[in-house]
């Protein structure tokens, strides 16, 4: 279970303070879907960041089956976003100088797991291309190089799938196929998934939605005026 107590961002900008997430209480039980809306700006991207523990809340909680992962060290955090995490972006991020195959046994690598290779190659199988694993980014197209990246977040099984606008950069069938592959991997896998989309009918699939603008939930209760009243995802079913 994914749980976020008071969780906000609030940065520098100029000369004065920014808060881009207000305080959140979310919860995603395990296995579960949910998807994330809002404009442009509206801090979907910041959320995600901040339950992969690739940044640190300015106050809040996130407890990710009970740990709190903002009390964590760098080492240990680095572990479980290794091993229990795998993160999509909108722009791939693959390592130009690897090829896809490598991309996809780097973070097995670092997980020092024994069946790297052998899994990596069940991994390209999986996401469609066997054929090109000793091909550069560089060298493949948009969609191809999101499918490698949809590998890489999955090599090392993780429970939680976090996918920020996986298919901005594609074309609409390329994206289709891209959204199919991720929810065929969270139903077969069971793993819990939070995706960044703008497409309402892909958002209608998902078990739990959440609309932010301007760094809070849209569908907050009226009585929102107070700052820390409760969003639970499950209440925005
Ligand atoms: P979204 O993903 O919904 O487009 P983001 O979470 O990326 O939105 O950003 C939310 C807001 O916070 C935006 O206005 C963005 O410019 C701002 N922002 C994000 N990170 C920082 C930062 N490190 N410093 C200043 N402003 C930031
Ligand atoms: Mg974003």
């Amino acid at each position: 279970m994914i749980e976020l107590r008071g969780v906000s961002k609030t940065v520098q900008s100029g000369d004065r303070p920014l808060t881009i997430l207000h305080p959140l209480d979310l919860v995603i039980p395990s296995g579960r879907f949910l998807a994330v809306a809002g404009p442009s700006g509206s801090g979907k991207s910041t959320l995600l960041g901040l339950i992969a523990g690739l940044d640190a809340p300015t106050a809040g909680e996130i407890l990710i089956d009970g740990t709190d992962i903002t009390k964590l060290g760098e080492d240990a955090l680095a572990k479980l976003r290794g091993e229990q995490i795998g993160f999509v972006f909108q722009f791939f991020h693959l390592v130009p100088s690897l090829t896809a195959f490598e991309n996809i046994l780097v973070p097995m690598e670092i997980a020092a797991r024994r069946d790297g290779v052998a899994r990596a190659r069940r991994l390209l199988d999986e996401v469609g291309l066997s054929d090109r694993g000793h091909h550069y980014p560089s060298q493949l197209s948009g969609g191809e190089q999101q499918r490698i990246a949809i590998a890489r977040a999955l090599a090392n099984d993780p429970l939680i799938v976090l996918a920020d606008e996986p298919t901005g950069n594609l074309d609409s069938t390329t994206g289709r196929h891209i959204m199919q592959l991720l929810l065929d991997v969270h139903r077969a896998r069971q793993s819990t998934l939070v995706l960044v989309t703008h497409d309402a009918e892909l958002a209608s699939l998902a078990d739990f939605r959440l609309s932010l603008r301007d760094g809070r939930p849209v569908d907050a209760a009226p009585h929102h005026s107070d700052a820390r009243g409760p969003t639970k995802a499950e209440a925005l079913r």
